[in-house]
């Protein structure tokens, strides 16, 4: 059966690129029944970020890529789950430790005691002369008895995996092919660092074979290092997992889509009120496409169409702008009470509201948030639309608003208006609906003529959301008195 993983590195968010390749690992399991593992990469102790475990996990419950083994938080505990743990990295010592031992007796691993400074020297070196700079095998020819006394006397040193020379390795790669690459190109690379730990490279070899991968899913910057992935399964006598390797995600101008463009972390998106549901279906179309022409997927429907075969070889790119549209479909497809609990941490946030008047407000916002619901990108953006709202003085925004407030008909427009509202008991879409028809009979006022210097008067602007329901969300008191102050 399909056993996937996403393994990140506790770096404290989540980039989009790395909810996609989770997702694809979901989906995959999904797809075919199989398990999806998360497991914590954390063996760079230099990078640990201080609650980055916390913000993982939250992320992936957020986007609903939820996985079947691995961590969870239980009670602000980290707790294990599946039978194939420890799933963090740092915790898993012990087995690297039995496995290094290993190669070392087969002779396929050696310590190596180079200074770092050598290790500079030797890298200018081969730089100077044109040369891939890699490690010259120094090391590789001392005896046992050196190594032991060594390692005796104390001295630094790393384990390295010892590649044979000139030998092609081959990785048959899901999306990428075949792909042949000779051990002269390749470094001796470094298993066990100085402080003991693993590097990535050896612990997602044992990891895997050991949680029992299927399909090594993840982002193609991890393709240059397979051929040492590929070797080390090779000694060991393990079978090696399928790898599947995904194009990156590209911004617009076709760079790698990288922090300092903007959003690019799953929170940042979750902060802003993106919902979950459109940023795993935009994700899930950068990089795969469906058979059929369509573009709206549930994470159902994605579970049952995703294949590996339609995974694109080239980078797909990520356009805000097309996430915002997707956005908006979502929006306008939910429950106004979701978009309006969504909405509201922004409006106490913003001072708009207060949290003691929710509950007894909740009609009214909800009235206020549908105005805006069929034009909003993500829900933050309630914070400026709904600014109109809680004006004292209204003018118009603009020329074209300035304008038609010095149409000839102006003052028996507002007067009349004025008049009927004042009449009656509380505004709602009802009686703006009623008095505009009463206006159009009494006065021959309609169409453009009669709604713009309304909407005008109303919310300083000449165009924008339904007329009746922003009377209604504004209420007769705030109507007269924008009415008088445009009519003084
Ligand atoms: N820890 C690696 C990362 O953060 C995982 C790579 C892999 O999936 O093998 O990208």
């Amino acid at each position: 059966s399909v056993r996937v993983r996403f393994a990140p590195s506790p770096t404290g968010f989540v980039h989009i690129g790395s909810l996609r390749t989770a997702l694809y690992n979901y989906l995959l399991a999904k797809k075919h029944g199989g398990q999806y593992i998360l497991r914590i990469e954390d063996t760079d102790q230099s990078r640990y970020v201080e609650g980055a475990i916390e913000n993982l996990l939250q992320s992936m419950d957020w986007a609903g890529v939820l996985h079947d083994e691995g961590i969870t938080m239980e009670k602000g505990n980290v707790v294990e789950k599946g039978e194939y743990g420890p799933y963090i990295q740092s915790k898993r010592l012990d087995l690297y430790k039995k496995y290094i031992e290993i190669l070392l007796d087969k002779g396929d691993a050696y310590h190596c005691f180079c200074s770092k400074e050598r290790l500079d020297e030797v890298r200018e070196k081969q730089k100077a002369l044109g040369l891939t700079a890699k490690y010259d095998g120094y090391c590789k020819s001392l005896t046992k008895e050196e190594v032991t006394k060594k390692i005796e006397a104390g001295e630094e040193h790393v384990v390295r995996l010892k590649l044979p020379a000139n030998k092609n390795i081959e990785i048959n790669d899901v999306i990428r092919g075949k792909v042949v690459v000779n051990t002269e190109e390749v470094d001796d690379q470094v298993l066990i660092k100085s402080d003991g730990f693993p590097t990535y490279h050896f612990a997602v070899v044992v990891d895997d074979y050991l949680m029992k991968i299927t399909h090594v899913i993840r982002g193609e910057e991890w393709l240059p290092s397979t051929p040492k992935h590929v070797y080390l399964y090779e000694v060991l006598g393990w079978e090696a997992p399928q790898f599947v390797h995904l194009p990156n995600i590209l911004n617009t101008d076709k760079k790698k889509l990288s922090k300092r463009q903007g959003d690019v972390s799953v929170e940042d998106f979750m902060k802003k009120g993106y919902l979950p549901e459109a940023l795993v279906n935009y994700i899930a179309l950068i990089g795969w496409s469906p058979e059929e022409n369509r573009e709206i997927f549930s994470m159902k429907e994605l579970q049952e169409a995703f294949s590996l075969e339609r995974v694109s070889k080239s980078g797909g790119v990520f356009d805000v702008n097309k996430l915002n549209w997707m956005n908006n479909h979502y929006i306008k497809e939910s429950p106004i009470e979701r978009i309006t609990d969504l909405a509201i941490p922004y409006l106490l946030e913003a001072g708009y509201i207060v949290e003691a008047e929710v509950e007894e407000k909740y009609e009214w916002l909800k009235d206020m948030v549908s105005v805006f619901q069929d034009g909003m990108n993500y829900v933050k953006e309630i914070v400026e639309k709904v600014e109109v709202f809680f004006k004292n003085e209204v003018k118009p925004e603009d020329e074209e608003a300035e304008a038609v407030l010095k149409l000839e008909h102006i003052k028996e427009l507002l007067d009349i208006f004025y008049e009927k509202v004042e009449a009656e008991e509380v505004m709602n879409q009802e009686a703006a609906k009623r008095i505009f028809k009463q206006v159009q009979k009494e006065k021959g006022i309609k169409g453009p003529n009669l709604f713009k210097p309304i909407r005008v008067a109303l919310t300083g602007k000449a165009h924008g959301p339904d007329l009746p329901l922003i009377i209604q969300v504004l209420g007769k008191q705030d109507i007269l008195s924008r009415i008088q102050y445009v009519k003084h």
